[in-house]
């Protein structure tokens, strides 16, 4: 569901610029910042500013969607600009199964090293 800022959360605060937070883009419907538990050399949240909870959300509408592509094309971007010419990985963790820890929908960009197969 989109929505506008939901004020209890720390992915909107971030994109509101109300928690400070090392911005590498920004654009009108996206920002992406540093994660600041890095699991890889490069590891970079790509977070909309609308609040949506998850993808698990997404698909109601045409917009959500060319929102989800968005947030795909801005870590590509990021990945080519960050030099990741070896290969990188993109994720999306969805709902408690899928390990994610903040309910606002966000892309993870991780690279600089070789990732393992199967995640944990
Ligand atoms: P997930 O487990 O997929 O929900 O990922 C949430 C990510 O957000 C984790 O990698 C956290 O390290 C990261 N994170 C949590 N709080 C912050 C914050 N204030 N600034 C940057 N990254 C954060
Ligand atoms: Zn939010």
């Amino acid at each position: 569901m989109l929505g506008n800022m939901s004020s209890d959360c720390i992915f909107c605060k971030i994109a509101a610029g109300e928690i400070p937070a090392k911005k590498l883009y920004e654009d009108d419907q996206a920002v992406a910042i540093a994660d600041i538990d890095p699991r890889a050399p490069l590891h970079v949240l790509v977070i909309p500013k609308q609040h949506i909870a998850s993808l698990a959300e997404v698909g109601a509408s045409d917009k959500e969607k060319l929102l989800a592509g968005h947030l795909l094309g801005v870590a590509n971007q990021l990945a080519r600009e960050q030099g990741l010419s070896k290969g990188y990985r993109v994720v999306i963790n969805i709902g408690p199964d899928g390990g994610q820890t903040v309910d606002h929908l966000h892309v993870h960009l991780l690279g600089g090293r070789t990732m393992h197969w199967p995640p944990g």
